[in-house]
């Protein structure tokens, strides 16, 4: 029989804080990005929660800063940053609850807009099972191009991403849960039987009240 997965989110879902913004914050201080990019990354930050950004345009344009980046540099400083910054932000709900799925022999899977970088040391930090996230293909030095793959691991994208998992994994997502913050993840939410809102943006909570879905507050 096929077996249930748990998916979670990350920024201001599994952790109270969007990582993305610290890790411009963190890249900055390092004197990685320009003055200019952090007050974009900034500005983005602030229209991510409101869904009105074009993402996509967004991402690309961070992308292509860290063309030429050796993938085992960024993964070094991505880890070191992560255990500094990021690991101690986890909300104690969200331990709580991967801890109960975890019990009950459920798949633990990270499905966030971030890196897989930054995603691959939160799930071996937290011992979840598997992630989806950004992938950034690499020349044949391993170096990053300066693009990343598509879908982009965000709206219908995680649906197409955690679709894949699921059927490579045997999992059923019809049984599966999903929790997240975000109004953008309402295609993922609507695709799993389960969904289960975290402590919502406006537009997810008025969302969530009308349809009866659970909102949880894990702080
Ligand atoms: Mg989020």
């Amino acid at each position: 029989m096929s077996s249930i997965g748990a998916f979670f989110d990350l920024d201001r879902t599994l952790i109270d804080v969007n990582s993305g913004l610290l890790w411009a914050w963190h890249e900055r201080q390092l004197g990685n990005i320009s003055r200019l990019l952090m007050a974009r990354a900034a500005f983005w930050s602030a229209l991510y929660h409101l869904s009105l950004v074009d993402i996509e345009t967004a991402f690309g344009t961070a992308t292509r800063h860290y063309r030429g980046e050796l993938e085992a540099d960024l993964a070094a400083r991505t880890r070191q940053w992560f255990h500094r910054d990021i690991a101690h932000c986890l909300r104690p709900g969200a331990a709580r609850a991967m801890a109960s799925h975890r019990a009950q022999g459920h798949r633990l899977v990270l499905l966030t807009n971030s890196s897989s970088f930054e995603a691959s040391v939160a799930a071996e930090t937290w011992q979840l099972d598997d992630y989806l996230a950004n992938r950034f293909p690499l020349d044949d030095q391993q170096r990053l191009v300066g693009r990343y793959q598509h879908p982009m691991c965000y709206g219908p994208g995680k649906v197409e991403l955690a679709e894949r998992w699921a059927q490579a994994q045997d999992v059923d997502l019809d049984r599966s849960f999903f929790y997240t913050d975000s109004h953008s993840d309402l295609p993922m939410l609507e695709r799993v039987g389960q969904p289960r809102v975290v402590a919502p943006d406006p537009r997810l909570r008025f969302v969530a009240l009308r349809r009866g879905w659970l909102v949880l507050d894990w702080s």
